[in-house]
């Protein structure tokens, strides 16, 4: 019999661990104590060798679900004898390295207890146990203990706080729990709440409001949803009349599969990612009509599985699906209480809400499955706090600021990683308000102080100025700036823990070059240090600047103007045709004198300039909607493609234009498109080809492009955890060297 200690570091706090160890070693009838420290748990026992092999091996095999173990180490030490196997409860200490586990959906228990008339917690909205609920959107800071979340204003009752001090029941220290007497509680808020409905009739009322059509604004995990009757097509039509959002795709909340089956496509893949604990809004082939107001003419549908009780009980009772949409004003955050809602109360017409406040908001995330591979398209609920690790540790604490879209921040310290949830575009005051809180909330829960500040080389960057003015503020603080594809390409590389040199794709809408102008297409030979253009689509002029971004027709007129000069003006295309004649002639003049039309290379720019040529569409009603209306084109059975020229570094894309116009079909013509892309990325990576090859930058958000690439490159990398679009960025610019 010796003495042993065992250290466990991963996510090994909030989830159970400890009473998982006590009820182990009480099985195996091992004497000795654990408890939680700043990195992870450490475990001592008294054991005979083969006892302790044992141990290890079911610590390791019989792991609570929500555990994640990244290293397990053990040694002897000096001896101790122990009497019984005893939890040390956490002491003041600081945890602040430990990691916080995300917010995760309803258990299977939970669930049954739901709808068990004879549990005390019979359809009680909020049950929950330390194998699921909420987490990162309730925490104050570390360590993750109930008075240091927002259930601290529920006092526990009797027998609420029995199950939390038994190690051998399901609750023992599940921070969040409560019951009906004591927890948190729901109500129905109508008429500028006016009209307050309490308890269960508050669930009843609202979805009798569903039914006739209303809207409701539901309050989740992270923040709150907009919410109505998915088969009500008055009343979605109603809600894009409010939101003022007229194309752009809703998800849906399905009651479970068998609902998802009768609106979708779900391969065996895509059913286990619905029902995984962390229930993220899956990208499905849609069975749903092309003119169906959930997603007007596009044939893929966003769905997920209620991921709360409050969530189950609302579609228990309706028994139809919802759309549910993040509670925001277009790209802004989403809104957490009832304040920040207040500001679309033009387009509900009541709240189900709670008395749980939301300390940080966490939007839903969002995948899809390409090739059989899980894609992040946006990287929050369930996902968000986990960290990732690093191929090697840094030699400062680094706090990573992003881009300016889809923004996300990150610190790092040692090997560690630690992305916020998605936040959103930084384009208004509420939204930087909203980023600089986010900084603020990551930097208290991990109690961090950086060293090193990592941004984009854009200057306009709401991201950019604000790690300018943390580093003027704070001189003990080093500035890093870091082109904006670089990063790109850097964050899938430390995702796959790559190390020398790798071949990376960004193709993307626009980030600030090294040369001053706006890159997008690019092909580069990158390292952590630095990295060498080696090609990038020919630059063409964004006519009018901004405005272009939301305009495919300018991108098509400005190549239609590279390819034939003024003689484009009497072209019979639908680019032409959408403009008036003045229009015509005036951006003709912007565009030879180069008046507001700063020089691109952006891929995502291009695939516009094609939506527009082949008259698919002229301007934009939200992002990425060419890129999607593309891949409803695109027929697999035309294998055949356009030409393009790469002179030096440059790909000059006149002939491919000048192809796509002469081409009558736009089946056709977009099929080729999509091809000859792929041509054009085999051409420039044949040289490269000892090298990996690593795709990233927003454009491989498209379906059909990543599916192509993937097939002809099975060992490309795509990241996986983390979005190929700007919210993988921050990953990128926290390695940067
Ligand atoms: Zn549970
Ligand atoms: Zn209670
Ligand atoms: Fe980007």
């Amino acid at each position: 019999m010796k003495s042993y200690q065992i250290d466990i570091r991963g996510v090994v706090q909030g989830v159970g661990f400890r009473p998982f160890v006590y009820r182990l070693a009480t099985k195996l009838n091992l004497k000795g104590e654990v408890l939680n420290n700043s990195l992870g748990v450490t475990i001592k026992v008294n054991a005979t060798q083969k006892e302790l092999e044992l141990f290890l091996e079911k610590l390791q095999k019989e792991l609570p679900p929500l555990a994640k173990i990244d290293s397990i180490k053990s040694r002897e030490i000096e001896f101790q004898e122990f009497t019984n196997f005893s939890i040390i409860q956490t002491s003041e200490q600081s945890l602040k390295t430990a990691l916080l586990p995300p917010d995760i959906s309803i258990c299977r228990e939970c669930e049954a207890e739901l709808f068990d008339k004879n549990n005390r917690r019979y359809l009680y909205p909020f049950i929950t146990c330390t194998n699921c609920g909420v987490r990162y959107s309730i925490i104050e800071k570390l360590p993750y203990d109930r008075i240091n979340t927002s259930m601290k204003f529920f006092k526990m009752c009797d027998e609420c706080q029995r199950e939390y001090n038994n190690p051998l029941d399901r609750r023992y220290h599940a921070q969040p729990i409560g019951c009906w007497n004591c927890g948190p509680s729901v109500e129905l808020l109508i008429n500028n709440q006016e009209v307050k409905i309490e308890g269960l009739d508050a669930i009843e009322d609202a979805v009798s409001l569903l039914k006739s059509g209303k809207i409701i604004a539901l309050k989740g995990v992270g923040g709150y949803h907009l919410i109505c009757d998915a088969t009500n097509e008055e009343a979605i039509k109603e809600l894009r009349k409010r939101k003022k959002r007229a194309h752009k795709p809703f998800a849906i909340m399905v009651k479970d599969i068998t609902m998802a089956k009768e609106l979708a496509i779900i391969s065996l893949k895509e059913e286990e990612l619905l029902s995984s604990k962390e229930r993220p809004i899956v990208i499905c082939k849609s069975l749903l009509p092309s003119n169906s107001k959930i997603a007007p003419n596009i044939s893929k549908i966003g769905l997920f599985l209620p991921y709360t009780p409050l969530h189950l009980l609302i579609l228990e009772k309706l028994q139809k699906p919802i759309v549910a949409t993040s509670a925001n004003i277009s790209d802004e955050p989403i809104a957490i209480n009832l304040e920040s809602l207040q500001k679309l109360h033009n387009v509900y017409d009541a709240v189900l809400n709670h008395n749980r406040e939301i300390v940080n908001g966490c939007d839903d995330s969002v995948v899809m499955l390409v090739q059989n591979r899980v894609v992040t398209l946006r990287r929050a609920r369930g996902y968000t706090p986990l960290s990732i690790k690093l191929p090697f540790k840094l030699k400062e604490p680094t706090l990573a600021l992003g881009a300016n879209q889809k923004s996300t921040i990150a610190i790092g310290f040692e090997d560690n990683a630690i992305l916020s949830p998605h936040i959103g575009d930084l384009d208004g005051i509420n939204s930087i308000e909203y980023y600089k809180k986010n900084i603020e909330t990551l930097q208290r829960i991990y109690n961090f102080e950086p060293k090193r500040a990592v941004c984009d080389i854009h200057p306009n960057y709401e991201s950019t100025k604000h790690a300018l003015e943390i580093t003027t503020q704070n001189k003990n603080i080093t500035l890093n700036q870091v082109q904006h594809h670089h990063a790109h390409i850097l964050a899938t590389m430390v995702e796959y823990k790559l190390t020398g040199k790798v071949f990376g794709v960004a193709f993307d809408g626009t980030g600030a070059g090294t040369d001053g102008k706006l890159w997008g297409g690019e092909f580069l030979l990158c390292d952590y240090q630095s990295f060498k253009r080696i090609a990038h689509i020919n630059y063409f002029k964004l006519l009018g600047g901004e405005r272009a971004i939301k305009e495919p027709k300018r991108v098509a007129l400005s190549l239609l103007f590279d390819t034939f000069g003024k003689e484009a003006l009497s072209l019979n295309i639908p680019t032409i045709q959408s403009f008036k004649k003045k229009e015509l002639h005036i951006l003709y003049l912007a565009w030879q004198k180069g008046l507001n039309a700063p020089l691109s290379s952006s891929m995502g720019r291009l695939f516009d300039a094609v939506a527009s040529i082949t008259g698919v569409i002229q301007e934009l009603s939200f992002e990425g909607q060419s890129g999607l209306l593309l891949e409803e084109l695109y027929n697999p059975d035309i294998d055949t493609a356009y030409s393009f020229k790469v002179n030096n570094e440059s790909i000059a894309i006149q002939t491919l234009i000048q192809e796509i116009i002469d081409e009558p079909d736009k089946t056709v013509a977009v099929s080729r498109f999509f091809n000859t892309i792929v041509n054009i990325v085999a051409s420039i990576y044949q040289e490269y080809s000892n090298y990996p090859l690593l795709l990233s930058g927003g454009v491989f958000q498209n379906s059909v492009l990543l599916n192509l690439l993937l097939e002809k490159f099975p060992n490309a990398y795509i990241s996986n955890k983390i979005p190929p679009n700007d919210g993988g960025i921050t990953l990128g610019q926290i390695v940067s060297l």
